[in-house]
């Protein structure tokens, strides 16, 4: 048993809290606010690997399909997926509690500097610092630039309105001028009867041109949102690279502050929870290990999506819409004859944009085991 210390209350520090209590450690978890309290996210929980659980609290609804808008509109049942839009304030006020009653010292607004980060090390076996982008061990250790340069700018707005023509569904948006999307993720009715959907745009490296403010007051309008009402903007960078070494003295670094987001869909719920956990079970090791554990769980995915980012940039839109749809379609299949007529713009992430459309659009991926029992549904 040893004593953990945990920096931020996010998915990745609430997850990592919950393992070391639960492995019987002695755990403080310091959150520079409340719990739950400031939420920038979009709120879809969407758990890639099929390694964790349905959330306990929080659930608004199961997500039936993703609605692709591009020239044409596309639908990717997602029956197979576990994929459901949260109330993450409410999870993670659960997640809070039962971390208190499991032991865990939680300080909320209690705001973690330097001088505090260096004293969390000498009093602490490990400090897990789940402080999210560009978190406090990035400031005293000195890499604040590499979220800067690894990340991707967003922009989102909580808009009130009638949300009942998307169904359980969520919607995205690609267009043709910029490598990126827009996303419409409705939350249902509140208790009040109200109706809010989180909207927003983000952009990845490449598309510096583009100011997101235009960008997404162009998009309310294209799908006809402009008269709804703004009730909240959020906004900020998305770190989606994943930092190395991932350990510093005794400090481990989890979730967004270790640059764990997918970098084609800028989700990083899931890998904030898996490596909130693993840091813990890591660090029980002696720590040294842990990039590598974590990469075996989480790296096929992450490089996957990569390359799929690649294949995006290099295709033109059109040709990605072709593609896309054709994959999409239930009576089309893709032919090595549309391969081929690409094969110039696809080069090295050909079998990765086969794997992809095969295993996850007609979902009938043969997921594999890296680890234990865990399936591996983005991997062939
Ligand atoms: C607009 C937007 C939309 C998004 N939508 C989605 C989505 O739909 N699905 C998805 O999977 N991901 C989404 N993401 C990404 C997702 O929000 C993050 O990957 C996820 O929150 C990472 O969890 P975390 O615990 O690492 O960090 P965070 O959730 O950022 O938590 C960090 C915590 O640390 C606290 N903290 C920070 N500094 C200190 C300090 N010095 N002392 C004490 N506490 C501190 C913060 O207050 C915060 O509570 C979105 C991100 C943005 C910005």
């Amino acid at each position: 048993m040893g004593r953990i210390a945990v920096i931020g209350g996010g998915p990745a520090g609430l997850f990592a809290a919950l393992e070391a209590a639960d492995r019987g450690h002695h755990v403080s978890l310091y959150e520079k606010h409340r719990i739950g309290e400031i939420i920038k996210c979009a709120e879809g929980y969407f758990d890639t690997l099929k390694i964790l659980e349905k959330p306990e609290e929080g659930v608004l609804f199961k997500v039936q399909n993703i609605v692709v808008q591009m020239e044409n509109q596309y639908r990717i049942n997602c029956e197979n997926f576990q994929l459901w839009m949260i109330d993450r304030a409410q999870w993670q006020r659960h997640l809070g509690e039962k971390a208190r009653e499991r032991g865990v010292d939680i300080f909320e607004k209690t705001k973690i500097g330097n001088k505090e980060l260096k004293e969390l090390q000498g009093e602490n076996d490990w400090v897990i610092d789940a402080s999210g982008t560009s978190c406090i061990t990035s400031k005293l250790y000195g890499f604040r630039e590499f979220y800067k340069e690894n990340s991707i700018a967003v922009l989102q707005y909580v808009l009130d309105g009638d949300f009942s023509y998307i169904g359980e569904n969520i919607k995205v948006g690609l267009e043709p001028h910029c490598i990126g999307y827009y996303w419409i993720f409705p939350r249902g009715k509140n208790r009040e009867g109200q109706e809010t959907a989180n909207v927003g745009i983000g952009f990845f490296q490449g598309n510096e041109g583009l100011n997101l403010r235009t960008e997404l007051n162009r998009v309310l309008k294209k799908e006809r949102l402009e008269d709804y009402k703004i009730l909240k903007k959020t906004g900020g960078r998305i770190p989606v690279k994943v930092l190395e070494p991932l350990v510093y003295d005794n400090i481990m670094l989890a979730g967004d502050a270790a640059g764990l987001v997918s970098p084609l869909h800028a989700g990083g719920i899931d890998l904030a929870c898996i490596s909130g956990k693993v840091a813990v079970q890591e660090a029980e090791k002696g720590g040294e290990d842990y990039y590598k554990r974590l990469w075996k769980i989480v790296g096929p995915k992450l490089q996957m999506e990569q390359d799929l980012l690649e294949f995006w940039k290099k295709l033109e839109y059109t040709a990605f819409e072709e593609i896309f749809g054709i994959a999409l379609a239930e009576d089309k299949k893709i032919t090595p004859a549309l391969l081929w007529k690409y094969r110039g713009l696809l080069g090295r992430e050909m079998n990765t944009l086969k794997t992809f459309l095969a295993g996850v659009i007609k979902m009938d991926w043969q997921g594999r085991c890296r680890e234990g029992k865990i399936p591996f549904p983005f991997v062939e």
